[in-house]
């Protein structure tokens, strides 16, 4: 079961979760993304940016695969797998170089990385409930384990 499972009745409450996390994530940490199309997945990683301290646009990496932004203490690589033809071209666009130890992974469609895309640390579900979201968290290691403390 799930470490964390909270409702969120509007994109407000998905931001504040977002913006939650931040205060007890550190690098390197994994964190797959997972939920359907229009979830909430990016909008968690946006209210999570924000209250790290990024003032910038937040945008889908869905062209671009990922989305980088240099943060106080660690860069956060934001990746959106879903346009992927096939899991190869995880290694043809050289994804392993982003991850290590200065660096927190967000994977949206971790799925359509195969067996390339690494092991994750934490997995945070979005999924569609009546009149609006629920969150559900589950650490998988240690490392994940601790950045659920501000929860
Ligand atoms: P994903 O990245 O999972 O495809 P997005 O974050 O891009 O999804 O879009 C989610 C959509 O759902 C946005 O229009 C956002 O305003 C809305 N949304 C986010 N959280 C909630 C919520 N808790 N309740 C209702 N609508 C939400
Ligand atoms: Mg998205």
């Amino acid at each position: 079961s799930a470490d964390v499972s909270r409702f969120l009745p509007d994109e407000e409450a998905t931001l504040a979760a977002g913006a939650r996390w931040a205060a007890s994530l550190a690098a390197p940490l994994v964190v797959y993304l997972q939920g359907d199309l229009g979830a909430g997945k990016t909008t968690f990683v946006r209210g999570l940016l924000r209250a790290a301290g990024y003032g910038g646009a937040v945008k889908s990496p869905t062209y671009a695969l990922v989305e980088s932004y240099p943060l106080a203490g660690f860069t956060l690589h934001h990746f959106d797998l879903y346009r992927f033809a096939s899991p190869e071209e995880w290694e043809d666009a050289g994804l392993d170089d982003l991850f290590g130890a200065g660096s927190i992974c967000l994977i949206e469609w971790p799925q359509q990385g195969g067996g390339f895309t690494p092991p994750a640390d934490v997995t945070v579900a979005l999924a569609h409930e009546a009149g609006g979201r629920r969150l559900s968290v589950t650490a998988h290691t240690e490392t994940g384990r601790k950045s659920l403390e501000a929860w």
